[in-house]
């Protein structure tokens, strides 16, 4: 047997608890994989404490993330020994996921692992990571960000996604300024790159439809009065990604910084981003991720303490990511 992190159905509530699972309750897909490491997202957090709920079925093994070998696939696409990682697709939602020491996985879910990264780092980077090399690539193919010219903003900034995309953007000669409420991460986003600050109290409260342009880029995790206050600073022209729900989900804003400044507000999702672009946002993370940084960035920590893990990230207290070692 081995152990898993399941959410199940405790008297009509979804709630998280170990269990001891065999092989022949896994899923009946083409690859098993064995997991070496998993991580914790923000959705993560939100699965294991119920702060919205992610698993549409129960039982369900929670982990958006993993990462491990393979033992055996029944498809010709797969060997044994082949290193895989998956992101979303789903998982912790309809299907079992990374907080396991063992799955069985659809093989169009596997991506192999990037050369130069091992198992452990694919998870210090995970979906939070990997999400911040999406909203980097958009950015860029919009066009109006350019190396050493004008501001590009990352709110959220010393959580998972925030901390990949300043070192990102910092290695890709951008000059980026970090919006974040804790002014105690301010020397480690300085080390990932980030020249200047922001107190994300400044951008949380109502403002006025335009405002003066700072920006020509932003990456946003935050969205809501955030999210709107950021489009309203955007310079003319220039565009938002927008990938995250940390301040809120919704959008109380205007339409005038996109009909008046020709603003974009660019829409990024992670879990069911089609294999080229995800391919393409781990090449810009193998090319521009700092491996001190991404140490810097993560931390590992064991199976046993996601349930804290998980009411810690949602009350928005973790800094940078955490790897999750799914043997202890
Ligand atoms: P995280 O590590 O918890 O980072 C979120 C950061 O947002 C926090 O570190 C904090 O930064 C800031 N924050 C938290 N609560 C806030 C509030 N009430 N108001 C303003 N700022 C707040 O989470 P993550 O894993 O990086 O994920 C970030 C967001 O992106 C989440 O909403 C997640 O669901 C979303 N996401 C979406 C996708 C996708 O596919 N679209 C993929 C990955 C993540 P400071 O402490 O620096 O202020």
């Amino acid at each position: 047997t081995f152990r898993a992190l399941m959410i199940e159905d405790r008297d009509g509530t979804p709630a998280a608890g170990f269990r001891d699972l065999t092989l022949d309750a896994l899923p009946d897909h083409d690859v098993l994989v064995e997991i070496a490491y998993s991580t914790v997202n923000y959705k993560d957090g939100l699965a294991l404490t119920g702060a919205i709920p992610i698993a549409r079925r129960l039982p369900m093994v929670a982990g958006i993330d993993l990462a491990g070998t393979v033992v055996e696939s029944r498809d010709p696409r797969w060997q044994p020994d082949d290193k895989v990682l998956v992101n979303g697709w789903g998982l912790s939602e309809t299907e079992w996921g990374g907080y396991s020491r063992y799955q069985r996985l659809k093989p169009e879910w596997l991506t192999r692992l990037p050369e130069g990264f091992s198992l452990q780092d694919a998870m210090a980077v995970g979906t939070a990571g990997y999400t911040a090399g999406l909203c980097v690539n958009v950015l860029e193919d919009w066009g109006m960000i350019q190396p050493g010219g004008r501001e590009v903003l990352v709110t959220g900034a010393a959580g998972g996604v925030g901390s990949t995309a300043i070192s990102l953007l910092a290695a890709r000669g951008y000059r980026v300024t970090a919006a974040t409420g804790r002014p105690e991460t301010h020397d480690y986003l300085s080390e990932l790159g980030a020249t200047a600050f922001v107190d994300r109290a400044e951008l949380a409260g109502k403002g006025a439809p335009l405002q003066k342009e700072r920006w020509a880029g932003a990456v946003d995790s935050v969205g809501s009065t955030t999210l709107v206050n950021v489009l309203a600073q955007t310079d003319y022209g220039g565009a938002v990604a927008a990938c995250g729900l940390a301040g809120g989900a919704d959008l109380p804003g205007t339409v005038m910084p996109h009909i008046l400044r020709s603003v974009a507000l660019l829409g990024v999702d992670s879990v069911m981003a089609p294999q080229a672009r995800r391919d393409r946002a781990w090449a810009t993370l193998a090319a521009s991720l700092d491996r001190a940084h991404l140490a810097r960035i993560a931390r590992v920590e064991p199976m046993s303490k996601l349930p804290e893990l998980a009411a810690e990230i949602v009350a928005g207290k973790i800094r940078g990511r955490v790897v999750v070692d799914v043997t202890a």
